[in-house]
């Protein structure tokens, strides 16, 4: 070659290859689980952690965080693990992720449904991963407080909306009280059977909470008594985060329901979980196809003892909102299914004897896009049982929140405010929820930016960057590559 000839350029690495087979996540056996509350889904070894984490391909734009709504770096917490730094990948995995230890359980992993992997094979198991690097990984961390503000906020409601907005507001210095009407913390969280997580794993992300100046006060409903314009008129409260929920189920409205043996959903998973006796029979009919259907037949499945237990709904299985993971468990552990049936009256005199329905068709899609049913003349029939489970759905419960607020009511029940970032019509006062965990911490952590930026303006401030909830001096970046959120 001449001194001056230019040396050809070096050929662009192939492409990664994508592995599209899922290093399998052990279960416990269906006949040994059903008879008891024991886990379901083990975590993954450190080992298989490691293989599963090597089939992440690091795309360069993180599909994956965009579809997180609390934007989890989760492409960085996997490349941690497959080089096998677990204290790293937890770090990472608890800086964004204040309820870490609940959603590497429940999450239902949008994350996963936007991974590139999904379009050749299973995509990456981003939630056991986040699991993997909680298990193996140094957890035992606390957040770090930001430079105290001497500004109170008040927050009613310690669900995961709750809990993230005390977390956002701690972190930046704020000194948050959290009201919540239950004895225990966690929102809706409770209710999900001690097979896929605890109260233990809420209590365990609210430890790290613990040198934040952020005051739990539990058995304080706020509201009638306790008015909520009160925290700010005399308590000296200067915003207030209403993340109230739906803590209260919805009826079917047919006749019968009030017969004994007929359980409301909501009532009877805290039950169970709290150890309270529950009365269920040998033949149980629940009724719905969402997750608290699934989760109401498998926990009456454990709570009969050997019982039959059937699940009526009055769509198809496709149009079932249920979260396929849940669904596939409940088939799985032998629950019946009965589709297209829509309940007409629960039969009996002194308690429950059975579930009158009637047959149903697919109509035309309704505004949501699924498909309406729509009865079939002459198709009563009576499904006998003793117990019936209704799981259509939950409310709030907006005693004492007057109309002045202008709180929009959203199609799965909770109340948000209808400004940005979730501001209501009283200046200073937010509202947000979600439909999931993740959803509802998402909500919090856009309303936290905007009462931080109510705060600071009253302050004479512009809201500083978002810190590091770790005691870095590094303030929250996206991650490299990251574009626009998807919503999954
Ligand atoms: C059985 C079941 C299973 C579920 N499984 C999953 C799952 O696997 N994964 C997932 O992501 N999501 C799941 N969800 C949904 C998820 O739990 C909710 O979307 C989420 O909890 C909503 O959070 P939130 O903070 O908006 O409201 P909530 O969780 O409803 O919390 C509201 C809190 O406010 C309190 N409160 C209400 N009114 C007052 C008042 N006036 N004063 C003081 N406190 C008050 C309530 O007691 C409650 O603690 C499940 C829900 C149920 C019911
Ligand atoms: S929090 Fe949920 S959606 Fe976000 S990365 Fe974790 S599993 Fe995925
Ligand atoms: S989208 Fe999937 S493959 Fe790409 S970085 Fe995220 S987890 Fe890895």
């Amino acid at each position: 070659m001449s001194a001056d000839a230019v040396a050809p350029a070096p050929k662009p690495a192939p492409p990664p290859k994508l592995n599209p087979v899922r290093v399998p996540i052990a279960e416990e056996p269906v006949n040994a689980r059903t008879g008891d509350f024991r886990e379901v889904l083990h975590a993954y070894s450190k080992e298989d952690a490691i293989l599963e984490a090597k089939r992440c391909i690091q795309c360069r734009r993180p599909w994956c965080v965009e579809a997180c709504p609390i934007t989890q770096d989760c492409r960085e917490y996997i490349r941690l693990v497959a080089s096998g730094d677990f204290d790293g990948a937890a770090r990472v995995t608890l800086r964004e992720n204040p309820l870490a230890t609940c959603l590497c359980k429940v999450c239902y992993h949008y994350c996963e449904d936007a991974c590139v992997v999904k379009k050749k094979g299973v995509p990456i198991a981003i939630r056991h991963l986040k699991r993997a690097s909680l298990e193996y990984g140094n957890s035992e961390l606390a957040y770090v407080p930001s430079k105290p503000k001497n500004q109170r906020v008040a927050v009613v409601g310690a669900g995961p909306a709750g809990l993230m907005m005390a977390w956002e507001l701690g972190v930046r210095g704020y000194s948050v009280t959290v009201f919540e009407q239950e004895r225990r913390y966690g929102g809706l969280m409770q209710t999900i059977p001690a097979y896929r997580m605890t109260d233990a794993d809420v209590e365990t992300d609210r430890k790290r909470f613990r040198n934040l100046d952020v005051t739990f006060v539990d058995g304080t409903k706020v509201g009638r008594e306790f008015p909520f314009d009160k925290l700010i008129r005399e308590d000296g409260y200067q915003a207030v985060f209403i993340s109230i929920g739906t803590p209260s189920h919805r009826s079917l409205g047919v006749s019968g329901e009030n017969l004994p043996g007929v359980l409301p959903a909501l009532d009877f998973l805290k039950n169970v979980n709290r150890g309270v006796s529950v009365k269920v029979g040998k033949e149980v009919v629940v009724i719905g196809g969402g997750d608290v259907a699934m989760d109401s037949v498998r926990t009456a499945l454990r709570e009969s003892h050997g019982g039959r237990v059937t699940l009526v709904y009055r769509r198809s299985r496709q149009e079932m909102p249920a979260d396929p993971e849940e669904v596939h468990g409940a088939e799985h552990e032998g629950i019946r299914f009965q589709f297209l049936k829509a309940p007409l009256r629960i039969a009996g005199t002194e308690k429950v004897e059975g579930l009158v329905v009637q047959a149903m068709e697919l109509g035309p899609p309704d505004a949501g896009g699924r498909r309406t049913p729509v009865p079939v003349p002459g198709s009563e029939e009576t499904i006998v049982c003793d117990t019936v489970i209704v799981a259509v759905g939950q409310k709030a419960d907006l005693t004492g929140f007057g109309p002045e607020l202008e709180l929009k009511l959203t199609s799965q029940g909770w109340p948000e405010g209808k400004g940005k970032g979730f501001e209501t019509a009283v200046p200073g006062i937010f509202a947000a929820g979600g439909r999931s965990v993740v959803y509802a911490m998402g909500a919090a952590m856009d309303a936290a930016n905007a009462i931080d930026a109510y705060l600071s303006a009253k302050r004479g401030e512009t809201a500083p960057a978002r810190p590091d909830p770790l005691g870095t001096p590094a303030n929250f970046h996206l991650p490299a590559g990251y574009t626009a959120p998807i919503r999954v």
